[in-house]
């Protein structure tokens, strides 16, 4: 039978980009690879991320992606922000989440909610030389994260702002906080707020380090704010509009942390494979044992699987199409199956899996933190599942 032609009006398949994705994904690639690769032991090993390595992502415009260029920006689609965070995560998925949580989360924060004066003070900095922070939770509120203890009082022309926020991932090296307080308590999360938070504002400073199991090149950060002098003007959107705010960027920030997961899990079995292909036992190479084989294969498939529901979200979400369920299933699949494939990459190294001299056990460390920032996979689930059940 022959095969039909591809029209004009056929749909493009997920996993093939536009002529302008490739070349921006193949530029991200080199990048990675040339300019980041010599520095990921070094920087895991320090627990710092270089600041010439974000100088650069900054002069590549890797900052400010979806930015329109009259603010800076590249003037990019959400989509490539994926790709971004896809391709850097395979060589670093500490740098997968410092491009991931300025882009997805932040930028696209005030893309959506900022008024034509907050963008034009604020987008031209993060597409620049700016690196933003988006704080939520607290000690005290993670999954339940809009039971927050952080209050704002309004004091006219300013608010104040006390509590402390926990796990801020960038907060080392930002200069920008996108920040939730609650400056009416008695309406719950009605009173919820975002504020435009600046570094040097009077009253803010960043607290301790957590040192990690994984992800050890990403700073993740207390903040603390004792009477923090934040003005009016830095409210994004409306008094109690916060949890809206929160929301919304979550939603695609988990995208972003599906393409974080999807580049990690390609690493794994790039790894895997290129071990397979040399390591001899039996004398065969271990690639020519069944065994060995499968699971190579099973990682492929998953990591396909994977990539199509990050694919498919972030080409709904650039449609203007609805994509709640489809973010929360590409972060809870693509999650899992790093685990998985960095684990078993570390099973198909056999012994040698576990030390530092392959960079295999850094990635299972990588990988354990996707099935719970920007919310946990049971949190994912009841997302998926109440959209299932919705009358
Ligand atoms: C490295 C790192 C970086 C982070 N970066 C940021 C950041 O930049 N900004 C930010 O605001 N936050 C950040 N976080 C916080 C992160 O989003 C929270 O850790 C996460 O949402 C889980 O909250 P928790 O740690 O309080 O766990 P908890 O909410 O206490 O959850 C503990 C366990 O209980 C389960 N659970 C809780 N509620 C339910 C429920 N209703 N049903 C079923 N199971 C439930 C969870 O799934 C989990 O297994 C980061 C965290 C880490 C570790």
């Amino acid at each position: 039978m022959a095969l039909a032609q591809p029209t004009e009006s056929a749909p493009t398949p997920l996993s093939v980009p536009t002529e302008d994705e490739k070349l921006f994904q193949a530029s991200v690639r080199r990048f990675a690879r040339e300019q980041i690769g010599p520095y990921v032991r070094e920087m895991d090993e320090a627990g710092v991320f270089r600041k010439d390595l974000i100088a650069q992502f900054f002069s590549m415009g890797l900052m400010g992606i979806e930015i329109p260029e009259e603010h800076g920006g590249q003037g990019g689609s959400f989509f490539q922000a994926v790709l971004a965070v896809e391709e850097l995560s395979a060589v670093d998925p500490s740098a997968g989440v410092i491009v991931d949580v300025q882009n997805t989360i932040c930028n696209n924060a005030l893309l959506r909610w900022a008024t034509p004066v907050q963008k034009a003070r604020y987008l031209p900095r993060l597409a620049g030389n700016t690196v933003a922070s988006y704080a939520l939770s607290e000690a005290g509120s993670g999954s339940d994260a809009f039971a927050m203890a952080s209050r704002a009082e309004d004091r006219g022309d300013r608010f104040l702002l006390n509590g402390r926020k926990l796990w801020i991932t960038n907060a080392a090296e930002a200069g920008f906080f996108l920040l939730f307080a609650n400056a009416r308590p008695d309406a719950g999360y009605h009173g919820i707020t975002a504020f435009l938070v600046e570094r040097a504002f009077p009253g803010f400073q960043v607290g301790k380090k957590e040192d990690k199991l994984g992800l050890r090149a990403s700073s993740t950060c207390e903040l603390i704010l004792d009477n923090c002098s934040v003005p009016r003007d830095n409210v994004l959107g409306e008094v109690g509009q916060g949890y809206k705010v929160a929301m919304e960027t979550l939603n695609e920030g988990r995208i972003g942390i599906g393409a974080q997961m999807i580049g990690l899990a390609r690493a794994a079995l790039e790894h895997a494979t290129a071990y397979a292909r040399q390591r001899k036992q039996f004398g065969k190479t271990i690639g020519e044992f069944q065994g060995v084989q499968f699971e190579l294969a099973r990682m492929a498939t998953e990591i396909e699987a994977a990539r199509l529901l990050v694919y498919n979200a972030a080409r709904l979400r650039d449609a203007g199409m609805p994509f709640l369920a489809e973010a929360a299933m590409a972060k809870y699949f693509s999650s899992e199956i790093a685990e998985k494939a960095a684990s078993k990459a570390i099973e198909v190294h056999g012994g040698v899996g576990v030390t530092k001299d392959y960079p295999v056990e850094k990635l299972y460390r990588d990988a354990k933190i996707g099935r719970i920032y920007e919310g946990t996979s049971n949190i994912q689930l009841l997302t998926i599942a109440k959209k299932l059940l919705a009358k």
